[in-house]
């Protein structure tokens, strides 16, 4: 849909006058999604109709216009409606705005009184705008009290991400018929004066929010037919700002094309190669469990945004946080400054992670977290005198992180160690847990690492792996008892356990954390990923209390007691209060109830698949579901093919995996199981 919203600070501000201008100026069409206050009449076969005054008001200057839903009752939409037993919904007035606006090269949808005029019980007409994101055209009344009015507006609507294009100020008051006693204006003189003064004064304050003053209107009088010359003239500024807009980058299929080749030939994505990139798709926003394509397609998502969304997108909670957080703090250093978003985050992580956890250290990102977690067991030994003990354990088929201490204990093959092998510092590897999650547990599968320490022990300051699920080394649901057995032989050896739940941690597994399967707490755990709910970057490393005290209590000799890492965007407080938030709408959340839901889902949805050609297995567990195929997939094909079933599933090697977000709908589940089962059966994976 191309063109802009017409909205006004407040009801009787002259919106639909302003429409009739620029539907006269741009030959537009105007969309009234709703209309109310409208007249009863027959029709010329004598059937009761309802007439939208404001559709005969832009008719009558030479407009167009239609009304979509119309009432009789002079009042909001919501109660209008509820009186006509019927509901409007933001997602059905998009659609049918869409539908009338097809065939149009722009149109001006007009609101219906002020920006947080209700629809229903939750929803108003700024998420209806929200919803459409065209640019918005403020029409402010120019009385008493009209620039907090407007500011406010604008205030709204580019908090929703939107564009306020212009503010068009009418005069609504009659000049000689402004109440000489009403206080606010001793004399028409006074009253012009005021008037004048909003003028320059909103000039001014709405320009330094980029919003410029499109045109002044004066007072037209009651036959505002006999002023339409006039009225075009003092709107053509507004309209040439409309003609701007549409002509502007963002609504062509054109630059999309130049954006494309942009990201070809300059930019870098995951994994991928520069002269050979596979395809990339833009997408331009997202809501709910949905990512909004450029050209407007949607897709059902079943990544979370590698593993982060739990929420889905666009959470109001984690919004309102970090718009509240941004406007008092964005950031500020750690080293010698504490603040309040890091301790509280802080107290409330230590209130839900496995027992035993103490002490946090903030970092920004999950590698880093990593880092800092191999450079604590490395210090904790040291501190104990054990300066041979600077080499990790840890199962093939790991992942935790591409910074090069994390790539290190990565799984060698995929990680691509032999790349790096000058770089990379050698640890030691036992094999992938081979006791499936779903099998009774086989403690032979612990032998090779009971073997291992038995030996070396003295070179190890740490074993470090995912704890139950072994997610982008190849997404391995294994035997929380094989857990249970390395705590122990950790405990045996003094040897730290690092539990990485950068990717399993709030609640994926259908447990808030991994280790609790296994009831185990780590020495060290990491946590990333989920813990922002997808807004931001941001991870935390935590320790036992004897960890940190060991440390603190090295000897001058061996650091002195300092634990050595401080990222500048150490313990972020943007990133600490919506963490925060993200984290409490988890727990006020049924999550556990949606992630049990979501597992019996996906197990309905793509056991079809078991035994299928080119199936290796078939596996779920709590919000992750995964089919493993017997060779390697054809990416790009197969990504082509989701996007074409309107789904976002990102396919890698020999995984075809989803982690909806937990806020899906059994529908969307269903529909992005069918587009795996459909590629299945379509031969896409042979
Ligand atoms: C994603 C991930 C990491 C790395 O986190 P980044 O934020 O990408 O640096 C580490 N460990 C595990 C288990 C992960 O899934």
């Amino acid at each position: 849909m191309k063109g802009c919203f017409v909205t006004a600070t407040d009801t009787e501000a002259g919106k639909t006058l302003v429409s009739a201008g620029l539907s006269c100026l741009l030959h537009a069409l105007v969309l009234k999604p709703v209309q109310t206050g409208c007249l009863q009449e027959t029709d010329s076969e004598g059937k009761a109709m309802l007439r939208a005054p404001d559709v005969d008001a832009v008719e009558r200057l030479g407009g167009m216009a239609r009304a979509l839903h119309c009432y009789l009752p002079p009042c909001s939409p919501h109660l209008a409606c509820e009186l006509a037993r019927e509901r409007l919904s933001v997602a059905g007035l998009a659609r049918e705005l869409r539908t009338a606006a097809q065939d149009e090269s722009c149109v001006l949808v007009e609101g219906a009184g002020g920006l947080y005029v209700p629809l229903n019980e939750q929803e108003s007409l700024l998420d209806l705008m929200q919803e459409l994101k065209l640019p918005v055209i403020l029409v402010v009344a120019n009385r008493l009290g009209c620039l907090n009015q407007a500011l406010l507006s604008i205030e709204a609507v580019q908090s929703r991400g939107l564009e306020v294009a212009g503010l068009v100020l009418n005069r609504v008051v009659e000049p000689e018929h402004c109440d000489p006693g009403c206080g606010s204006c001793a004399s028409s003189e006074d009253e012009a004066r005021i008037l004048n003064d909003n003028v320059t004064s909103l000039a001014r304050m709405a320009g330094r929010r980029h919003v410029p003053l499109l045109a002044d209107i004066p007072w037209l009088g009651s036959d505002v037919l006999a002023c339409r010359e006039k009225l075009l003239e003092r709107l053509a500024p507004a309209a040439r700002r409309v003609q701007e807009l549409l002509a502007e980058p963002g609504q062509e299929a054109g630059s999309r094309e130049s954006l494309l080749d942009f990201d070809r030939n300059h930019l870098w994505h995951p994994y991928t190669s520069a002269t050979n990139p596979l395809p990339v798709y833009e997408v331009a926003s997202t809501r709910a469990n949905r990512l909004c394509l450029a050209d407007g397609r949607e897709l059902v998502d079943g990544m979370s945004s590698w593993w982060c969304a739990v929420h889905g997108y666009g959470n109001e909670r984690l919004i309102a946080a970090m718009t509240r957080q941004v406007q008092r703090m964005s950031h500020v250093m750690f080293g010698g400054i504490t603040h309040r978003p890091a301790v509280e985050l802080g107290r409330r992580l230590l209130d839900i992670v496995p027992r035993g956890l103490d002490w946090l250290f903030y970092a920004d990102s999950g590698s880093v977290s990593v880092e800092v977690a191999l450079k604590m067991a490395v210090q904790y030994q040291q501190s104990l005198g054990r300066a041979k003990r600077q080499h990790f354990l840890t199962p093939m088929g790991g992942y935790h992180g591409d910074t090069q201490g994390a790539m290190s204990v990565c799984d060698p093959v995929n990680g691509m160690h032999v790349l790096f092998s000058g770089l990379l510092p050698r640890h030691y590897f036992v094999e992938r847990p081979a006791c499936r999650f779903d099998e009774p547990f086989d403690p032979q599968s612990l032998e090779e690492a009971r073997t291992f320490l038995q030996s070396r022990a003295d070179e190890i300051a740490a074993v470090i792996l995912e704890p139950v699920v072994q997610g982008a080394g190849g997404m391995w649901f294994y035997h929380p008892d094989y857990l249970k057995g390395l705590r122990e032989l950790c405990d045996a050896y003094d040897i730290l356990l690092i539990c990485d739940e950068i990717a399993t941690g709030f609640g994926r597994t259908g447990r808030l954390f991994a280790c609790e399967w296994a009831g185990i707490t780590p020495d060290i755990m990491c946590l990333g990923k989920a813990l922002c709910g997808g807004m931001m970057t941001g991870a935390v490393t935590l320790a036992t209390r004897r960890v940190a005290q060991s440390i603190g209590q090295a000897p001058a000799g061996l650091g002195g007691g300092l634990l050595m890492h401080g990222p500048t965007f150490m313990a972020n407080p943007l990133f600490c209060a919506t963490a925060l938030a993200s984290v409490d709408e988890l727990l006020a959340s049924p999550w556990q109830e949606r992630v049990r839901n979501l597992q019996t889902w996906l197990q309905e949805g793509l056991a079809p698949n078991d035994g299928q050609p080119g199936v290796r297995d078939v596996r779920v567990l709590g919000a992750i579901g995964v089919v493993e195929t017997e060779k390697p997939v054809n990416m790009a094909t197969l990504q082509r093919f989701f996007v074409e079933q309107g789904v976002w599933i990102r396919p890698f090697d020999h995984l075809i995996y989803v982690m909806p977000p937990f806020t899906s709908p059994k529908e969307d589940v269903q529909q992005l199981c069918r587009a795996i089962t459909r590629a299945v059966d379509a031969g896409l994976i042979l």
